[in-house]
């Protein structure tokens, strides 16, 4: 298999074509973003702690029954991918208040709720990533009502799995967000990255945040909470 042309550069990852017409490379990166674009600069070893960590998780996570676009680690910041169109859906998980829905509708951060509550936001920088509901995007044609109850269906499922796994390590899986792709046969599977970027991790005893808040919020130690996460997964 040989890596080909960049395709693309997102704010985390690069991806490259293969001489497969089925499978990418994904190259992760250092550069972290916040505030929409507001805060830049560079988490030191952060592209291979991402990388690593989904590499291990999106394994156990198809063998729980959800498909994704996973197919091999290929090394610290490679990894082999399907190919798939990314649907332009943001798919939010909270299991415990925190960040924008804290400030948006404020409900204090730590509030535990009852069941855990999905959102979708529009993912398009120009709009700045709106939140929107089913409604809106089967209006706007993002997806279609069957898929988007499938992608919930999926994503109610990862929460569940990945809520136990963490706790067994010791950490509170607070909120995260996925993305999924339609593959070139038609098939809706989870893609992109869960990590520290893309997830809140709060230390189950002491509150901890080990996960980018400590970026998007100046607390310091970012390296080490990332390092601290990835020690824990791969437990
Ligand atoms: N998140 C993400 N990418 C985004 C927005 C949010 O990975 O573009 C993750 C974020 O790390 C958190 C969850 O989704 O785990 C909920 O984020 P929230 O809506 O609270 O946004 P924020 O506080 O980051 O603005």
């Amino acid at each position: 298999m040989q890596k080909l042309e960049q395709l693309y550069e997102g704010k985390a990852k690069k991806v490259f074509k293969t001489d497969n017409p089925d499978e990418f490379i994904i190259e992760y990166k250092d550069d972290a973003t916040a505030g929409d674009g507001a805060k830049k600069g560079t988490i030191a070893g952060k592209g291979v702690i991402n990388n690593e960590m989904t590499s291990i998780l999106f394994p156990m996570i198809e063998k729980a029954g959800i498909p994704t676009h996973f197919i091999e680690k290929l090394s610290p910041t490679e990894q082999l991918v399907k190919v798939v169109t990314i649907l332009p859906l943001e798919v939010i998980v909270r299991n415990t208040a925190a960040g924008s829905i804290s400030q948006r509708l404020g409900i204090p951060e730590g509030t535990k709720f009852d069941e855990p509550t999905l959102e979708f936001s529009y993912k398009n920088d120009d709009y700045h990533d709106p939140l929107i509901n089913d409604d809106h995007a089967v209006a706007m044609k993002l997806a279609t009502r069957e898929e988007i109850a499938q992608v919930r269906d999926m994503t109610m499922k990862l929460n569940e799995f990945l809520k136990d796994f963490f706790a067994q390590r010791g950490v509170d899986l607070i909120d995260f967000k996925v993305e999924y792709g339609k593959d070139n046969y038609g098939n809706i599977i989870l893609a992109d990255e869960i990590s520290p970027d893309t997830c809140r991790f709060w230390d189950i005893e002491t509150g901890e945040k080990l996960d980018k808040d400590r970026f998007r919020r100046d607390l310091g130690n970012i390296e080490e909470a990332y390092q601290e996460m990835l020690k824990r997964v791969e437990n």
